[in-house]
């Protein structure tokens, strides 16, 4: 559901997520205020950060990284490091066999 659409054409979809409430997408700076103040669907006062990392966790990403990976990565910031490691295979290869000697 598109909950808002910019008037800016060079938006960029990677500053946007979906509400973990309403699946709405706003802009990730603005994620929490919208969960806080104006979602219809909130049910809780998470903090800024859980909202946003529960957020992250809905989209989608690249086929090779592991359900279990997802979820860790979720919490980190979306920055440039983030997406190296989103996309770099090896990287997802260690971090397998780190997740299954913890496990
Ligand atoms: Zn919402």
């Amino acid at each position: 559901m598109v909950a808002y659409r910019p008037n800016d054409k060079t938006a960029n979809a990677e500053k946007y997520a979906p509400c973990p409430s309403c699946y709405g997408y706003y802009e990730v700076k603005q994620l929490w205020k919208h969960y806080k103040k104006r979602c219809p669907l909130a049910t809780e006062a998470p903090k800024s950060q859980t909202v946003v990392s529960q957020a992250s966790y809905l989209l989608p990403v690249p086929a090779h990284v592991s359900a279990n990976t997802h979820k860790i990565m979720s919490v980190m910031l979306k920055d440039s490091v983030y997406r190296e490691a989103v996309n770099d295979e090896v990287i997802e290869v260690c971090r397998q066999a780190d997740i299954e000697a913890l496990c």
